[in-house]
């Protein structure tokens, strides 16, 4: 599904601090994966997410979804194919409008025009028996920041991605609600068949829900450890 052969990436290229992020990188995922990404700062993980958004091209290699190439599309038309959900939960939601005026917006994420979104089902914000259902016209800005998050994955799959990738998504959260965003996650994948990356600092966490867990080492994917759970 998604394939990127030998992936190069340069910051500041020909200039003193000039930085290789990315170094030959070979990963292929297949559709329905779920794959914990983890390692050290600096060692590429934002870099290669940020391939796979679109945010930046690789300075040589190939990056293929669904066999075709990705090399040279914008980001704004990989935005509906890939989503991001980041550490802070600010990032992923409008904390300024409610949360139904939330849903309908991330409805319309990927598609351009004036045309309003339509309002989603409701299935995701039920199941995460958090009551948020009932109250639609509750600004975001006053949920808690594990009730943010959980709309922010939400808002994420509404457009149907192809592939969800998750920075440390659950790092600012206590254990409580990082228990009840993994288990979102978790059913993401499994019941919307939703691909996933997942970069987390969280060893059990890499290892209780990822299907592989793959390790990056100074730009490059250097250890594959199976998952035995
Ligand atoms: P990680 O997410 O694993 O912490 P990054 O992908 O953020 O790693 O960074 C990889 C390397 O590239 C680091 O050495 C970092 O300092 C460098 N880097 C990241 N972004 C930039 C940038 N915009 N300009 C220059 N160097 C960068």
């Amino acid at each position: 599904m998604v394939e990127l052969k030998e992936i190069t990436v340069i910051y500041n290229h020909n200039q003193v601090n000039e930085k290789i992020a990315l170094k030959n990188l070979n990963l292929k995922i297949e559709k329905g994966d779920f794959i914990s990404i983890i390692g050290s700062n600096g060692a590429g993980k934002s870099t290669l997410f940020k391939v796979l958004s679109g945010t930046i091209k690789p300075f040589s290699g190939e990056y293929f979804l669904d066999g075709e190439s990705m090399n040279k599309i914008s980001s704004h038309l990989l935005a509906k194919r890939i989503s991001i959900v980041y550490q802070n939960p600010e990032m992923g939601v409008f904390p300024d409008l409610t949360i139904k005026e939330n849903l309908i917006l991330g409805s319309k994420k990927g598609f351009r025009g004036l045309k309003f979104g339509k309002m989603p089902s409701l299935d995701l914000l039920k199941g995460l028996n958090m009551k948020l259902e009932n109250r639609l016209n509750t600004k975001v800005r006053e949920l808690s920041g594990g009730q943010k998050q959980a709309l922010a994955l939400i808002l994420a799959v509404l457009s149907n991605p192809k592939i969800l990738l998750l920075d440390e998504h659950t790092a600012a959260l206590d254990p409580d609600s990082t228990e009840i965003i993994m288990n979102l996650t978790k059913q993401i994948n499994e019941k919307l068949g939703i691909t996933i990356l997942m970069i987390t600092h969280d060893l059990n966490i890499a290892q209780k829900f990822g299907q592989k867990v793959l390790k990056m080492e100074e730009g490059k994917l250097v250890e594959k450890i199976l998952n035995v759970a």
